[in-house]
């Protein structure tokens, strides 16, 4: 069994935010610009908002990763 893991490559992150407008209770952008990801695991009920998050960042800085459980 597998479960969805959220990857973020900080060298190409800009902190945009645009992450944080799709799925605002995972991700925020705080005021230096750091990207902060509140828990890494994605459940099936989550999935869907996240993956838009995923999708929408210009930088492709976001991907899923299927992880071990
Ligand atoms: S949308 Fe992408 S580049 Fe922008 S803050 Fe989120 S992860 Fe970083």
């Amino acid at each position: 069994m597998t479960i969805l893991r959220i990857d973020v490559d900080r060298n190409r992150c800009t902190g945009i935010g645009i992450c944080e407008s799709y799925a605002p209770d995972r991700f925020e952008v705080d005021d230096d610009g750091t990207l902060i990801v509140r828990g890494e695991d994605v459940s099936a009920a989550e999935r869907d908002e996240i993956e838009q998050a995923v999708n929408g960042c210009p930088a492709a800085a976001l991907r899923l990763v299927e992880v071990p459980a």
